[in-house]
């Protein structure tokens, strides 16, 4: 899987259409003690399969591998969390991103 270091995550959007699997959203609202202008991005878990295509999108590395806990049954994936507020995003409507 991946993660991302909020810190780190500018709000770009860069790395969204990276993710074929629609698991890389903006988050609704910003942490209130975030100290960016925009919004991060964040990683829904129950929609992440971890194939890496979206690890070299991001130009500040604010996207980093992790690995699943070792005991599958823990694994956020057969367990996922409750997946954040997120925005939705416009991939192939009009005015939409137009790639997955
Ligand atoms: S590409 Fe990186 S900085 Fe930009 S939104 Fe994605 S994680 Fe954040
Ligand atoms: S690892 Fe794959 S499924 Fe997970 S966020 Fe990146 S592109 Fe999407």
């Amino acid at each position: 899987m991946v993660a991302i270091i909020e810190a780190d995550c500018t709000g770009c959007d860069l790395c969204i259409p990276h993710c074929p699997f629609e698991a890389l959203l903006p988050l609704m609202e910003s942490p209130p003690e975030r100290t960016k202008p925009k919004r991060p991005i964040v990683v829904v878990e129950s929609q992440c399969v971890g194939c890496l295509s979206c690890i070299g999108s991001c130009p500040t590395n604010a996207l980093h591998e992790i690995k699943s806990p070792p005991n599958a049954k823990d694994s956020p994936l057969l367990h996922p969390p409750p997946p954040p507020a997120t925005e939705p995003v416009n991939r192939w409507k009009k005015g939409g991103l137009r790639w997955a």
